[in-house]
């Protein structure tokens, strides 16, 4: 959610769509951005046909019906899946690519929810582990009782991609908001920085960061989820047990230049909880992060300090700041 475009400056050009099972709407400011709008709407639907999981004929749809046998995907998706890998290996796991089977039995695909019972959990965590990923370039081998998806960091990567292409056709305002995922290219065409809404939990603006030429993408648990016997499950799944993750956060917002790396980072800093989390961000530093914990509280990085403030109806909500 892109908000606060300014009284009067020109008119952008506008897109909805619905495509990566969500909604997208995408901004654009410029002499040809209507052409640019029709570019970059070809490239989603491209996208989408070649990394969805349930898309027939898709490099992962390919890979988790190949029962065992190495396959050969698409350059791009290899490239995709190696980026994935390595943000797999540095979050120990948090981020876990081949998450997808505790996914399906979840019902998070389906939307027929269930909780698997014990047998079955243990059952499932072995059918989680991304090193057993084997890829030699285009040829990726998949052992037979896993599966993979891109769920989480799909958009993010199809961000990157779209702001490439619209800096390389010379826009320099652009809003790209996909999903929990925006996207933003340059600044508002006045200059000033564009303002992005974090989403509170119970729905409605928590908060607005303000940014340029940055990612700003939202994990929550408030999205895609389901309660039964008074606890809540959400469909990021903690790769360790193949339960749902329950670590006491609402969303994790994180801020950085590279939309696959952010939108990886939302879902295994989702996973690893605050403190986990705070530790990842001090050994690596190159992003910025926003945490909404479920009794409320929120904790921002030192960088955000004066881009970062709480919306209308949030004021007297306390901020921490960590160092
Ligand atoms: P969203 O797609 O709703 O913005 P995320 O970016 O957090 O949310 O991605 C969640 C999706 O990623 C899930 O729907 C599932 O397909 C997949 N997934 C769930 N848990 C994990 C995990 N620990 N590691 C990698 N992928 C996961
Ligand atoms: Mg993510």
């Amino acid at each position: 959610m892109c908000v606060g475009l300014g009284g009067c400056s020109p008119k952008p050009a506008e897109r909805q769509l619905f495509a990566m099972d969500t909604f997208m709407n995408l901004t654009v400011y410029g002499e040809s951005a209507e052409e640019q709008l029709d570019a970059i709407q070809e490239r989603i639907y491209g996208l989408e046909a070649q990394l969805s999981v349930t898309r027939e004929g898709s490099d992962i749809h390919k890979l988790n019906r190949s029962g065992g046998t190495s396959q050969t995907v698409a350059s791009e998706t290899s490239e995709l899946l190696e980026r994935t890998l390595a943000l797999c290996r540095e979050t120990d796991g948090a981020l876990d690519v081949t998450a997808y089977s505790a996914v399906q039995a979840w019902g998070f695909t389906t939307g027929e929810y269930r909780v698997p019972n014990q047998d079955e959990l243990d059952q499932l965590k072995t059918s989680i582990d991304y090193t057993k990923v084997e890829q030699q370039g285009e040829s990726v081998y998949l052992p037979p009782d896993m599966k993979l998806d891109f769920g989480a960091v799909a958009k993010g990567y199809t961000g990157d991609v779209l702001a490439q292409m619209l800096r390389e056709a010379g826009i320099s305002s652009a809003c790209l908001s996909l999903g929990g995922n925006v996207q933003t290219v340059g600044s508002k065409p006045d200059g000033t920085p564009w303002r992005v809404g974090i989403q509170a939990p119970e729905g409605g603006c928590l908060a607005i960061v303000e940014v340029r030429d940055r990612a700003v993408v939202t994990s929550g648990n408030y999205q895609r989820y389901f309660e039964q016997d008074g606890q809540v499950y959400g469909h990021i799944i903690d790769p360790a047990t193949a339960v749902p993750a329950d670590s006491g956060l609402a969303s994790v917002s994180i801020i950085g230049k590279d939309g696959l790396q952010c939108d990886g980072l939302s879902t295994a800093l989702f996973v690893m909880g605050t403190e986990k989390a705070t530790d990842y961000w001090r050994a690596h530093g190159d992003f910025e992060a926003i945490f909404v914990e479920e009794d409320g509280d929120i904790f921002i990085t030192a960088g955000l300090q004066d881009s970062f403030s709480l919306a209308e109806g949030y004021q007297e909500r306390e901020v921490t700041v960590l160092e």
